[in-house]
């Protein structure tokens, strides 16, 4: 059959990719003449164009690498090197299909992964030692030599360790290293020096106390297959089809299946626009909406009671004088503190919990034992006397009285139907997950939120392989403790720290009233500061003052904090020498008086493998070819060349060892190289040892080598990797399937998910259960603002990307509703100005009706490099903290790595004026 080339033409697109795709259709053609001799000519040569055009970028060596920038995502990249640089990466394609009905991982990626080997070499790369040259954020440098910027930074150390300051050294490892092998060198070389570190997850906002207060733990959640098996998803103050790109598949082929898929979120965003059902809620008022569901599964009997009867605390006896737990102390004298009680319909008497922190008897199973939900009971005290008593169950039903789904309408502005609606198939829907994001913790009442959120999970009896939280998954990674921490370090509290260093109190007393606090808080200003004191002086949360030697490593700590510039001014003021290292130029490291050039992602060895969703360990293997541009140096012998500068000036002024009387060791600074490359009976001097070191003790990497693995770039971990379920290799991981099937305790002192608390702090405020208060963000301004999480960047990472800049405004721009913007004579591209009494900052308007009228928005995480005159996003944010999260010695809600007071950035009110 012969075609001419009108007709072909005429065939239209199809008729052409098939030739260009397929191969076989010309070879036929030149064998059949299928396609006549001109047109032959044309398709060989468009062939060969589009076969060769990659070859270039093919390389001559290969590797493999992740990008270990915090991102959720940690996906498989094969890397290409030529003449020693990356010119490609490429999607690795493959991870096995876990279940035959289960779809596969393959390919997970994303547009920020496909542009890292380009972003490698763009102009903020930095390559070699650097030292300011004029003020601090001047923008002035000078070059120095690798020797120059360590003695410098040595004799610095040995000035303020000599002086057994140890506490004034901070070496702060940031979220742009999350994974073992990097982290573990700046952690190392802190703990050695006995510096202060915080608490990575309260600093930047991204911890969850509220699951803590229920489950005694925060890192809790499902692998992204859960989310395609669940019959009903309710999405949270997250936006998972932008920021969880390689996995949001699982939520809709899950949709596809047949779930409900519900998303909850002030903005009409690109998972809203995919949902079964948006449900538009005010900000901050999503502690109002779970008090209203769990009010209709309550009143409408649609819990579970066997499950909250064995697996919370919910038949927990109470008194009703003080609202104090009943305890073995009140029953016998000298009793065990954490021993609660149950009423035993059986035996018709109160009963001993078994599982609680003071039991020996470390399960749940209650035997044949019938715990009372409801009811008020009388009990004898040690004395004889009678105590009235009662349950959590009772104390819950009486506080969601409160809040039935009409009542909550004003402050939500969601209509009642919707809430029983929902609440009814939340209730009964076979398995259920609620996922939340960051972003509600970042609102003042987020841990109420959670809080409730996990109680409605336990109430529908939605635990174990029924679905769970899902807020931040994390795998077990095995005891790493030898290589991180050697010696003793000093943990601080991470947004305390952050508050008392940047004198955050400066703008929270300014944008907050008393009135407004005293009305929706019970307590004011000077109630909050108070408490704040109180955590620091009595209640076991850290802070050791401020620093006059700052070591910053991949953290963008002025980008990050709230009223930015008042935060940047009050840190900066006390630092006498503060070292950035850093592969870019980032907002942070522009501040700095010394930069240090470090590898990046594929530059580097290491195995990412947590914090995330997805099930598979990715291999950092650098490519065999691969030359380090300019003279930047691994993290680990950046620390390891400073030990040795540092025992050097150490040994030449005759600084010997020095007691760290506060944490009871020794600090030798005489002999601290020797002591950063002793690991356990290895010296370890590069990171590919590093790697080799982790890979031997993680016992969910089962024993992998890298030789084993350089060839496929992951490992498909074993079931140890999973914390509080195993994770099997053929079905999706939920959480605490160990305590819903084993019965083994949770990790709180009841031993039960806790929704009671009878601190005196939470008795007297009212939130001794999950309740709902308002948002506190002042009226004084017209408009909420917050951040949500963007499609171009991980944090900072990425954000001054060329490529990406092109795909969106090409510099920072807010979102505001159209209606808004015709009121205030703005239009879209108008240059505006956000304002407050914190600060101000000037940005480009986008007009986007998805966004509510009374609203700003702005995607997370500019660079303040990106603004006018550095003022950042974060420039109109006031410092807040919850002091619902800083109240300490009391079981497992004492300061912990679990267990701190969070970042709150959303409680922001602004104005904005065209410019
Ligand atoms: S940035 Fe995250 S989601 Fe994107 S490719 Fe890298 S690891 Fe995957």
């Amino acid at each position: 059959m012969d075609i001419n080339r009108r007709e072909f033409i005429k065939k239209g697109a199809i008729g052409g990719a098939t030739l260009l795709l397929y191969p076989a259709c010309l070879t036929k053609s030149e064998e059949g003449g299928y396609v006549p001799p001109e047109l032959r000519r044309v398709s060989s040569s468009t062939l060969n164009l589009y076969r060769n055009e990659f070859d270039i970028t093919r390389g001559t060596s290969t590797g493999y690498s992740p990008h270990c920038v915090n991102c959720k995502g940690n996906c498989a990249w094969q890397t290409f090197e030529k003449d020693g640089r990356i010119v490609r990466e490429e999607q690795v394609g493959g991870y096995p299909q876990i279940a035959p009905d289960i779809p596969d991982a393959n390919p997970r990626g994303c547009n920020k992964g496909a542009l890292h080997s380009q972003s490698l070499y763009e102009k903020d790369r930095l390559l070699f030692p650097m030292k300011r040259a004029g003020n601090r954020g001047e923008g002035k440098w000078k070059r120095i030599s690798w020797d120059e910027a360590l003695q410098e930074i040595a004799e610095k150390v040995v000035d303020i360790g000599s002086k057994g300051e140890f506490d004034k050294m901070m070496v702060y490892a940031g979220t742009g290293i999350l994974s073992p092998v990097r982290r573990s060198a700046a952690l190392r070389f802190g703990s050695l020096l006995g510096a202060v570190r915080f608490n990575v997850a309260s600093a930047v906002g991204d911890m969850f106390p509220g699951a803590t207060v229920a489950y005694g733990i925060s890192t809790v959640g499902c692998s992204s297959e859960a989310w395609y098996e669940t019959d009903y998803l309710l999405i949270w103050g997250i936006n998972p089809t932008v920021t969880r790109i390689p996995d949001a598949h699982y939520i809709w082929e899950g949709k596809y299946r047949g779930a409900r898929v519900v998303s909850i979120s002030p903005d009409y965003n690109p998972t809203a626009r995919q949902s079964s059902l948006w449900i538009p809620i005010n900000p901050g008022t999503d502690s109002f909406l779970v008090m209203s569901m769990i009010h209709v599964i309550i009143k409408e009997g649609l819990y579970d009671s066997e499950f909250i009867k064995e697996q919370t605390n919910l038949p927990f006896l109470v008194k009703v004088k003080d609202g104090r737990f009943l305890r073995e102390s009140d029953l016998i004298k000298g009793g065990e503190e954490n021993n609660f009680y149950f009423y035993d319909e059986k035996k018709g008497a109160a009963a001993k919990v078994r599982g609680s922190v003071g039991s020996s008897e470390l399960t749940l199973d209650m035997g044949d034992a019938r715990p009372s939900l409801e009811g008020i009971f009388k009990i004898k005290d040690s004395n004889g006397q009678d105590i009235e008593v009662t349950t959590v169950f009772e104390l819950i039903k009486k506080e969601t009285d409160k809040f039935s789904p009409e009542d909550t309408k004003e402050f939500t502005g969601i209509h009642p139907s919707i809430v029983y609606d929902e609440a009814r198939r939340f209730a009964k829907a076979n398995k259920a997950i609620i996922m939340q994001g960051y972003r509600v913790h970042k609102y003042f009442w987020g841990v109420l939120t959670c809080w409730g959120a996990a109680l409605m999970l336990a109430l529908t009896g939605h635990g174990g392989r029924r679905g769970g939280l899902d807020i931040d998954n994390e795998w077990g990674l095995g005891e790493l403790g030898a290589l991180s921490s050697p010696k003793p370090a000093r943990f601080g509290s991470g947004f305390l720290g952050e508050w008392m260093d940047g004198e955050m109190w400066r703008s929270f007393l300014s944008h907050y009233n008393d009135e407004d606090l005293k009305r929706k808080a019970r307590i004011d200003k000077g109630g909050i500061l108070k408490q704040i004191d109180n955590a620091i002086k009595n209640e076991g949360f850290s802070y050791f003052g401020k620093s006059k030697l700052m070591f910053l490593f991949h953290d963008n700590r002025f980008s990050r904090n709230s009223a930015q510039k008042q935060t940047e001014k009050a840190i900066l003021n006390s630092v006498e020498l503060y070292v950035n290292v850093n592969y870019r130029m980032d907002s942070s490291a522009y501040l700095a008086d010394i930069i240090l050039p470090s590898v990046t992602n594929y530059e580097s060895y290491e195995v990412r493998f947590d914090p995330g969703y997805g099930r598979f360990a990715n291999m950092m293997i650098p490519p065999s070819g691969l030359k380090m541009p300019g003279s930047v140096k691994s993290e680990w012998e950046i620390c390891m060349l400073l030990c040795k500068k540092i025992e050097e000036v150490a040994k030449r002024r005759g600084i010997g060892k020095i007691e760290d009387q506060q944490l009871k060791t020794t600090r030798n600074l005489d002999t601290i190289y020797e002591e950063f490359i002793t690991v356990g009976d290895k010296e370890i001097t590069d990171f590919k040892g590093v790697l080799e070191w982790v890979m031997a003790r993680m016992p969910a990497l089962q024993g992998k080598t890298l030789e084993e693995v350089k060839e496929v770039g992951f490992i498909v971990p074993g079931r140890a990797a999973g914390q509080t379920s195993p994770l099997y290799p053929d079905r999706p991981f939920y959480p605490f399937e160990f305590q819903v099937q084993l019965k083994q305790p949770y990790f709180t002192t009841s031993g039960r998910q806790q929704f009671y608390v009878d601190k005196d702090f939470y008795l007297k405020l009212g939130f001794a259960t999950p309740t709902a208060r308002e948002p506190i963000r002042p009226k004084k301004y017209p408009f909420a603002y917050y951040d949500p999480h963007t499609r171009y960047g991980i944090h900072t990472t990425w954000r001054m990307n060329k490529y990406h800049l092109r795909l969106q405004r090409g510099e920072p721009a807010i979102y505001i509703n159209p209606k808004t913007a015709a009121v205030r004579g703005i239009k879209d591209g108008d240059r505006v100005r956000v304002f407050n009494d914190v600060g101000e900052m000037y940005v480009m308007a986008k007009l986007h009706p998805g966004t509510p009228p009374d609203t700003i928005l702005i995607d997370h995480a500019w660079e303040n490099l990106q603004f006018e005159e550095g003022k950042g996003y974060n420039n109109v944010v006031p410092g807040i903290i919850t002091p619902l999260e800083i109240v300490g010695n009391y079981g497992h809600m004492s300061f912990n790595p679990f267990w701190d007071g969070n970042q709150i950035t959303s409680e922001a009110s602004v104005d904005v004026e065209k410019v």
